[in-house]
């Protein structure tokens, strides 16, 4: 299946005219929106919890945060931008009675609505507009004149204009400028939360702990190790994004090359491979999200102890000290 791609070419920007935008949460995706969508001559309301860490932020940025139920009741669309697992009881317990009849309600990441872990009224229009890279990325590129790539979808239509609603709002953020891929809240979700776990953050950070430690249990010096294990990784994502897979080994050397070839499938086995399937399906069988919500309402026990078991690594002291010499030269 394959979607086209769409560009400020396809927009129609008299979509968002007239409509103010309450953007809730002001975090790394509602800062970078909240300022590009007023860069672009939107009305922007901020929503924010009462003693939020980042009111002095918004009001430092030339925005005058309200208690959320406000803002949300000044928006024509209603961005839900606080983290995943909490929108849930936020939409239930202050958000789905403070939200105009006919509003829009968008969201970053289609989690909430594909697992429907909430059922908004059925005068909604529910949307999503997902820029593919973090809130910083998509200001630092918009301030540039770029942008970051985004994907569309629409979960519910009642007034018929959602698409254009969702793309008009995709442009005003910058992502026209990089490309809009129009999908759907199933496949942003799932796709979205299986790299998290069976590629990006779960794997390979872990493949370089791993090596790490062979290194240095071999005798390494663990700077060498850092340097070969980490922070190389740099190198490999920059070229892979340039120039993909077989243009990235254009760029290595031949025995760098060589060498890749004897390490493929001895590391990502048939096994490996099985068990990413076992991560999808626990993904689109929502028992993931079950235990990501469990934990959150239960102040993150699980989360935490992810993050002491990371924070002791071995990889960390030493890691600290190469950086600390790097960002001083
Ligand atoms: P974030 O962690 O930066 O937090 C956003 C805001 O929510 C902050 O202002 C925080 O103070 C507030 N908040 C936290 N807990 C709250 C609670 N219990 N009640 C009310 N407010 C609370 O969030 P984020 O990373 O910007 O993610 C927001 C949405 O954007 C999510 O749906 C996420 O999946 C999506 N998204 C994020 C990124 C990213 O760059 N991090 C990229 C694409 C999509
Ligand atoms: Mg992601």
């Amino acid at each position: 299946m394959t979607n086209p791609i769409l560009s400020d070419a396809d927009i129609d920007l008299a979509a968002m005219h007239g409509k103010a935008v309450a953007i809730i949460g002001y975090g790394n995706q509602g800062r970078a929106q909240a300022l590009n969508l007023r860069d672009s001559g939107i009305t922007v309301h901020i929503g924010l919890r009462p003693g939020s860490s980042r009111e002095a932020l918004a009001r430092d940025d030339g925005f005058d945060p309200q208690p959320m139920a406000d803002a949300a009741a000044a928006g024509d669309i209603v961005m839900l931008l606080v983290p995943d697992e909490v929108q849930a009881d936020l939409w239930n317990g202050t958000l789905a009675a403070a939200v105009r009849k006919g509003a829009t309600i968008g969201f970053a990441h289609g989690l909430t609505i594909h697992y429907k872990l909430i059922a908004p009224a059925p005068d909604l229009d529910i949307i999503l507009v997902a820029p593919k890279g973090p809130g910083k990325a998509l200001r630092a590129e918009y301030a540039t004149g770029r942008g970051i790539l985004g994907l569309i979808a629409v979960a519910q239509d009642a007034s018929g204009t959602a698409r254009a609603t969702a793309l008009a709002y995709a442009g005003a953020i910058g992502c026209g400028r990089a490309g809009i891929l129009e999908s759907s809240f199933q496949q942003e979700t799932e796709a979205d939360l299986f790299n998290e776990q069976g590629v990006l953050w779960g794997v390979i950070p872990e493949l370089i702990e791993a090596g790490f430690d062979t290194l240095v249990e071999a005798g390494f010096a663990p700077e060498i190790a850092y340097f070969e294990c980490l922070t190389e990784v740099k190198l490999l994502g920059d070229l892979v994004y340039e120039r993909g897979i077989a243009g990235m080994r254009e760029a290595i050397s031949n025995t760098a090359e060589f060498g890749a070839a004897q390490g493929s499938g001895r590391i990502v086995t048939e096994a490996a491979r099985a068990e990413m399937k076992r991560i999808l399906g626990e993904v689109q069988d929502g028992s993931f999200v079950r235990k990501l919500v469990a934990d959150a309402r239960k102040g993150y026990p699980t989360l935490t102890a992810s993050r002491a078991r990371a924070a002791a690594h071995p990889i960390e002291a030493v890691g600290q000290r190469m950086r600390a010499i790097r960002d001083k030269s």
